[in-house]
């Protein structure tokens, strides 16, 4: 059951701690608060776990501190839908907004190979007029012997490139907790010239102890990638995890599912499932043509087939896309066949914003009343 508390009800009223007091005495019955910050007002969100199915929804309305009572499903209990569209989408992190009607676009490095790369990739997004970027320092490789990425020792100099280029925010893909403090550390060392978003790969969806670990701190937003071989709904149970420990800014990222039926794409893609993750969950949803479709191959309109799913993807409504994009990808460590080039990049913007409009265009048309 799901209760929302008045808009910012303090937490030294005595409304809230009668209603709280009542609450907590409830046999069986587990109480976790979360609070959702947006820009106009915070909003307290009462879940109660275990024995909820006695109790009775019209006295617990009637508590002072309460606006309003919720019976969820056990289907992703914070990050779900449950038939209350009001319920806020989205979330601010560090002047970048994020939620299920706009659209961000994170180009940058697969992986953080040298200075030079990074900042000529950080000078092109920048004279882009972009502000976010992915960079991946902790690499899960297939292969033991590949290039493992060069970890927290690349993080002083990546921040502070990024910080020179006025990049606000930087995917980031962690592999362990650890990362976690060390990403914290080098910001804090750096002093905070720009933000992370910490994501965690296809390969790490059902880590459950990362999960947690990543769940337990609120200073970095998350990015999540569907696991390439579960079923949506054990994904999104997966980004649950996230929330039930505390972190729900979390962006959900379609990248693509491992079966021979992709040939010749890396992965068969998946941005179909865009609609349907804005349905079942209050989650942005983020697109990674890239790792969908790994290769730089164009069709005979001289689009590349990942500009092609990028363009099907973000006029489904996706709002944010993940793309690998490299100054010079024959020397990139991991990933340069399937990186956009520095020529690439103006077109694709242009692309993507087309797209983008267009969607809004298709949700006007199908919402005339
Ligand atoms: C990546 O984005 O660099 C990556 C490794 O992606 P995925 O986890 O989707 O394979
Ligand atoms: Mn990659």
């Amino acid at each position: 059951m799901l209760l929302i508390l008045h808009p910012d009800t303090p937490k030294d009223s005595d409304a809230y701690r009668q209603t709280m007091s009542f609450l907590e005495n409830l046999d069986n019955v587990e109480v976790r608060l979360h609070d959702v910050s947006g820009r106009q007002q915070t909003l307290t969100e009462v879940y109660l776990l275990g024995d909820t199915k006695a109790l009775d929804a019209d006295a617990i309305t009637a508590l002072p501190a309460v606006e309003r009572v919720i019976r969820i499903s056990d289907d992703y209990r914070i990050l779900g839908r449950h038939r209350y569209a009001q319920r806020q989408t989205g979330f601010d992190y560090k002047g970048v907004h994020f939620d299920q009607n706009n659209l961000n676009v994170f180009a940058g490095l697969c992986a953080v190979d040298n200075p030079q790369h990074v900042e000529e990739t950080l000078r092109v997004l920048s004279d882009n007029g972009q502000v976010c970027t992915r960079m991946g320092a902790y690499k899960p490789r297939t292969n033991p012997y590949s290039f493992q990425g060069h970890g927290s020792s690349c993080l002083p100099w990546v921040f502070e490139l990024a910080g020179k280029y006025g990049i606000r925010v930087i995917a980031m893909e962690i592999t362990h907790e650890n990362h976690i403090r060390e990403i914290h550390e080098a910001l804090e060392q750096a002093g905070h010239p720009t933000g992370v978003m910490l994501q965690v790969g296809t390969r790490n969806t059902q880590n459950f102890e990362l999960l947690k670990a990543i769940g337990r701190q609120n200073e970095f937003p998350v990015l999540l990638k569907r696991g390439f071989g579960i079923t949506l709904n054990e994904s999104l149970n997966a980004a649950e995890y996230l929330a039930s420990e505390g972190n729900s800014n979390v962006i959900f990222c379609l990248r693509g599912m491992k079966t021979e039926a992709g040939n010749p794409h890396r992965n068969m893609v998946d941005f179909a499932h865009i609609p349907v993750v804005k349905r079942l969950t209050r989650m942005p949803v983020c697109i990674d043509p890239s790792h969908s479709v790994g290769t730089r191959d164009a069709a005979p309109d001289g689009i590349s087939d990942i500009v092609h799913a990028t363009a099907q993807g973000v006029i489904a409504g996706a709002n944010m896309v993940l793309v690998d994009f490299h100054p010079n990808p024959e020397k990139a460590l991991v990933d340069g066949p399937q990186a956009l080039l520095p020529k690439e990049l103006p077109a694709f913007l242009e692309d993507v914003t087309l797209c983008h409009e267009t969607y809004l265009k298709r949700q006007a048309i199908y919402n005339r009343s």
